[in-house]
């Protein structure tokens, strides 16, 4: 195993053992469940959207370690960031674990920049059976999202 597998191992073992943002929120603007039950994952994903910037997100649930590290790892990720920023961060994520990523060596490069440490799970995309648990918590946050946001202006949802 390379030094970068490694480390990308012990970093989705640490969010699974401690998960970040692992609460409900108090007040939320949109939620939404995810289920796997080929693995047994279920989560609850809250979200705080305000002006389009996601101010706040959280989930809570069980699963696999490789579905509570994903979902842990996207909330200390996507936290700040617009509606638009996330869609086009789990556009990426999906891309990268069902291992249709960019094959041009620049493209490739802004991916991994974009995705930060959300690349650990780029081994996933070997494990198809896997991909779902990687992008359960991502699929429950998009549709979190759309919630929150039918409640905004249109002008602002794109
Ligand atoms: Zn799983």
């Amino acid at each position: 195993m390379s030094e970068l597998d490694e480390l990308y191992q012990s970093l989705i073992l640490d969010h699974n053992r401690a998960p970040r943002n692992f609460r409900e929120l108090p007040t939320s603007s949109g939620h939404a469940e995810g289920r796997n039950p080929l693995c047994g994952d279920t989560f609850n994903v809250w979200v705080q959207v305000k002006d389009g910037v996601v101010t706040d997100v959280s989930f809570l649930g069980q699963g696999c370690a490789i579905s509570k590290a994903s979902a842990s790892m996207m909330t200390t990720i996507i936290k700040g960031k617009t509606v638009s920023e996330v869609r086009g961060l789990f556009d990426r994520f999906h891309q990268m674990v069902t291992g249709r990523a960019p094959t041009a060596e620049d493209e490739k490069k802004e991916a991994r920049n974009a995705l930060g440490c959300l690349s650990a799970f780029a081994g996933v995309s070997a494990f198809p059976i896997r991909v779902k648990c990687a992008t359960l918590a991502w699929h429950a946050l998009m549709k979190a999202v759309e919630t929150a946001a039918d409640g905004m202006p249109a002008d602002a949802r794109s």
